[in-house]
């Protein structure tokens, strides 16, 4: 059965019927300098208007990131032309709005309670959002789901693992849905480093319709220089890559980037440290006897359930704590989120929510 059905998944897939007509009939804008990578040594470049001088940041920078996309390319065993670089996972995702929802007439599913900014870009492209709440137990509820898609539901979101509830969803419940979602299922792996699960970036051969993003703002340190990775079909990306600013990512962030993803073994071993000070949490705020649940984190966070999480949250910040109330999603009632911080920081966190 699975030849015959894997047969028909694939010729019923088609690209050109989820893309914007719009995008589809763009030509990307190509910046002279584009043409003339690489081989930069001999050349007098009199092409962009730049101040000659050279200052180390008069140039543009190289609007496709060769440099840092073979970097990332070696960490992750993705290859460049499966990879988009954004400013920001948050210019990732408006890219992916933009490519595929037309505005006032298509919508996006997202499975509350999760990362806020899903909503936050709909809302601002004036796209439709369906939103169907995760179970209990903060897994996507699968029939559900797809009984809620529509003709014009083009993204469905899947966080995993999954902000603010820190779990990450069943690997066979998101494959299912990968699997029978009409529209383009976006991964957010943004806290995958932290977790036991494998990444989906693994898996972009056998699903046309999978974008996976992640970030170096969590596990990689580097939060300020705004780097976002998108990881899709040759097709996806290179429909993105038409509609992206040619400049998005800056000398700077490129430059930064190389620096410290070269230095051998250092997110390794920051992850472990985080990963350490993550038990270690776990376990003291098991004893805060105003703290009634702790729900299973696999990434770098904490959720907490608490007596009166406002009145707690505001306790902390009266002593120079400040963590994220998360009451008001719902799902989240009374839910306070905690980030795994240095030993010192965590010391500092449990010692005061002990005073409280
Ligand atoms: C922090 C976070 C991101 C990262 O966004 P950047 O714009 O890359 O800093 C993405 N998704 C989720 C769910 C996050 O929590």
């Amino acid at each position: 059965m699975n030849l015959v059905y894997l047969i028909i998944m694939k010729t019923k897939f088609d690209l050109n019927t989820l893309v914007r007509p719009t995008i589809k009939a763009l030509m990307p804008y190509s910046s002279a300098r584009d043409e003339f990578q690489g081989n930069t040594g001999a050349m007098v470049f009199l092409d962009a208007n730049e101040n000659p001088f050279e200052n180390g940041v008069n140039r543009y920078p190289d609007p496709k990131q060769r440099k840092l996309k073979s970097v990332l390319s070696e960490i992750k065993g993705v290859s460049a032309e499966h990879m988009l670089l954004g400013n920001g996972s948050d210019e990732v995702l408006d890219l992916i709005f933009r490519a595929f929802c037309e505005p006032n007439q298509d919508n996006i599913i997202t499975l509350p309670p999760t990362y806020g900014m899903y909503g936050v870009l709909a809302n601002i492209n004036a796209v439709g959002i369906k939103k169907v709440q995760l179970s209990n137990d903060f897994q996507p509820e699968v029939d559900r789901i797809l009984e809620a898609q529509d003709s014009n539901s083009k993204l469905l979101f899947i966080c995993s693992p999954n902000n603010p509830t820190a779990n990450s969803f069943d690997a066979d419940k998101i494959e299912k849905l990968i699997r029978q979602f009409k529209g383009i299922v976006v991964i957010d792996e943004a806290y995958i480093d932290f977790s036991s699960e494998a990444s989906w970036v693994n898996r972009l051969k056998e699903f046309p319709n999978l974008i996976v993003t992640q970030t170096l703002s969590k596990a990689y340190g580097m939060a300020g220089i705004r780097l976002g990775i998108c990881y899709a079909s040759k097709d996806i990306i290179s429909i993105l890559n038409n509609i992206k600013p040619p400049y998005n990512v800056n000398a700077l962030t490129q430059q930064r980037a190389i620096e410290r993803l070269n230095i051998k073994g250092l997110a390794d071993k920051e992850i472990k440290t985080i990963l350490e000070e993550r038990s270690f949490l776990i376990s003291e705020l098991s004893g805060i006897n105003f703290i009634s649940k702790i729900y299973p984190s696999d990434a770098n966070f904490i959720l907490a359930k608490v007596d009166d999480a406002t009145k707690r949250y505001n306790q902390l910040i009266e002593k120079g704590v400040v963590i994220r109330n998360r009451t008001t999603q719902t799902g989240c009632e009374n839910c306070l989120r905690f980030t795994v911080g240095t030993s010192n920081e965590n010391l500092k966190l449990i010692s005061t929510l002990k005073s409280i």
